[in-house]
């Protein structure tokens, strides 16, 4: 074994695709298919393993993420969007809006608050969406946010 271990990473995450193969019933997420959106995080929240041990930040294209959008509404008919900040996504409005039309749920697992804008609320109230989002201040204080640049 090297004595330092390298990560090498993947430069573009569309040469492939990361989405739900197998489904195991009867648990949480048996009814939503999965697929990755993006990996890593540039915002560098400091305890944050996904941001630090996934980086850089890279994002999945519109195209590749609805091509695997419609693999999944064959099998199930919600879709998990699955990624570190998943609402960074620059096309996460048009992928919802994608999702709404094929009269499917989107599943968004946590929205950052600085990316929440009016779209997105009509986006989440025209999703049928009644489990409510999680909204989390997670630190005490704003200097303490500051400090772990966390909002
Ligand atoms: S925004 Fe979320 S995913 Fe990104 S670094 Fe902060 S905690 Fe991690």
């Amino acid at each position: 074994m090297p004595e330092r271990i390298k990560i090498k990473h993947v430069k573009d995450i569309n040469y492939f695709c990361t989405e739900e193969v197998i489904s195991a019933p009867d648990t949480e997420m048996e009814d939503m298919f999965l697929v990755e959106v993006n990996r890593g995080c540039a915002r560098s929240c400091r305890f944050c393993a996904a941001s630090f041990v996934y980086r850089p930040a890279r994002f999945r294209s519109e195209t590749e993420i609805i091509a695997a959008i419609d693999r999944g509404l064959i099998r199930k008919k919600k879709i998990g969007l699955v990624g570190t900040a998943v609402s960074d996504h620059p096309g996460l409005v048009n992928i919802c809006e994608y999702i709404i039309a094929q009269k499917a749920q989107a599943g968004l697992g946590s929205l950052r608050i600085d990316r929440i804008d009016e779209k997105i609320v009509d986006l989440i109230k025209a999703n049928g969406d009644r489990d409510g989002r999680a909204r989390a201040g997670m630190q005490g204080s704003q200097r303490m946010r500051d400090v772990l640049h966390k909002i």
